[in-house]
């Protein structure tokens, strides 16, 4: 054994290229401990003492355990009141005190961790105390996930150990406005691009930025692309592979080029019907048949069918809130369960039901009633400048391919095998 050691010594200093000579190696060399560097100090200059604040316990308990008096103490909690609380230091909140190395063991500065990367220095080691904040260096390191929906989408994400923050950022965030994840179907899929946080290069501390995601529901293709379209506010959205922001407003009207011929009216009355109040519920818009009839938000449509005075209609859930209602086409477009877009036809411009002239009846649904979609306050989407759309599809060259490049999990189908 000893043989081999002096092999491989004798290899080392070979490959090194050194010429010092060859000395044999009687006893073990002492363990010169590397510099260790955190929160600005080395580390093995001190005694570290890594602890959490107890309940109940206070900053002088912690520094009086540490061997610092309590005149000291007083004079580092006056020194320091400006910038540092010590009457707000929490339970459960962990700290490192830097103590001395020798045997008073004395402490000289206390370290009090807000998060995993923020924390206060208070320095007393010398006559000058000081406290100041600091932030451990984060890195980031892009990530992909990708998943397929089987029940719903944190367990497609989670069953796969990704974050479920991924959930929370595209069911809450990304995708809020653009798809209605109550109505996912077996069979949709997505894939992401994101940051993965690290302190030290190696310790996770959570999710940065979802880059770009693609969100594959009903057969349609949901992009998603981060970016700075806002050149005043400097906030970034995200926005589909033409530039449409993705926190879209519904459009204004259901058919391109029409007038209101009759708005939304809960005292609207009728000579027809001996001038009685007959409320009307919708908002007209008056085309010539035949007229393309566009859902005016993304959703699915949930009834797609002829029934009195409605004539042919369709209706189509956005999200939780809203749903919109399109009556009497002379042709519909859409079936149930079909996930349309913002700007899909859904249907055309007929007379069907009750109506007096070709137009559609726009009516808007919010969580279960009726209301005017003119009076309504709905999300606002900044749409993007078309002077930055070059530079946009520029930046979302590469991250749509890397996006595209990602592969979906293979789902095993449960078989069941005859016994
Ligand atoms: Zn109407």
């Amino acid at each position: 054994m000893k043989k081999l050691t002096l092999l491989l010594i004798t290899l080392l200093i070979i490959s090194c290229k050194e010429d010092k000579p060859i000395t044999t190696v009687s006893k073990p060399v002492p363990v010169i401990p590397k510099d260790v560097y955190e929160f600005g100090f080395n580390l093995n200059n001190f005694k570290v003492i890594n602890d959490t604040i107890k309940s109940g316990e206070n900053f002088s308990e912690i520094l009086d355990r540490n061997h610092i008096d309590y005149p000291k103490v007083l004079e580092i909690v006056n020194k320091i009141r400006d910038s540092f609380n010590v009457r707000k230091i929490k339970s459960g909140i962990p700290y490192t005190i830097l103590a001395k190395k020798d045997s008073t063991e004395k402490a000289e500065i206390f370290i009090y961790k807000h998060s995993k990367v923020r924390y206060t220095v208070v320095n007393f080691k010398d006559s000058v105390i000081t406290a100041y904040k600091g932030k451990k260096p984060v890195t980031a390191e892009l990530k992909t996930a990708s998943g397929v929906i089987t029940s719903n989408l944190s367990e497609a994400i989670e069953s796969q150990g990704f974050s479920p923050y991924l959930t929370y950022k595209m069911a809450d965030d990304i995708y809020a406005w653009t798809i209605d994840f109550s109505r996912l179907q077996k069979g949709d899929r997505f894939k992401l691009i994101y940051e993965q946080l690290y302190i030290n290069d190696t310790v996770p501390v959570g999710i940065g930025e979802v880059k770009s995601a693609l969100f594959e529901h009903g057969g349609k293709e949901f992009y998603a692309f981060k970016y700075v379209a806002d050149t005043i506010l400097k906030v970034p959205d995200y926005f589909d592979e033409k530039g449409t922001n993705l926190r879209r407003q519904f459009l204004k009207m259901p058919v391109k080029f029409s007038r209101i011929s009759s708005r939304y009216n809960l005292r609207r009355r009728i000579a027809f019907y001996g001038n009685k109040i007959r409320p009307h519920l919708g908002t007209d818009f008056a085309a010539p048949i035949g007229t393309p009839i566009m859902a005016t938000a993304n959703g699915t449509v949930i009834e797609s069918r002829r029934k009195g005075g409605n004539g042919n209609y369709v209706k189509i859930r956005h999200n939780g809130t809203y749903s919109t209602q399109y009556l009497h086409m002379s042709k519909r477009a859409v079936k149930v369960g079909q996930v349309v877009k913002q700007g899909d036809v859904i249907g055309y411009i007929g007379m069907t039901g009750n109506t007096s002239g070709p137009h559609v009846c726009y009516r808007f649904w919010k969580n279960g009633v009726q209301v005017d979609p003119l009076h309504q306050k709905l999300p606002a989407a900044e749409p993007m400048k078309e002077a930055i759309k070059p530079a946009y599809f520029k930046y979302i060259e590469s991250l749509k391919n890397d996006l595209d490049a990602i592969s979906y999990p293979k789902i095993t189908e449960e078989i069941n095998i005859p016994a």
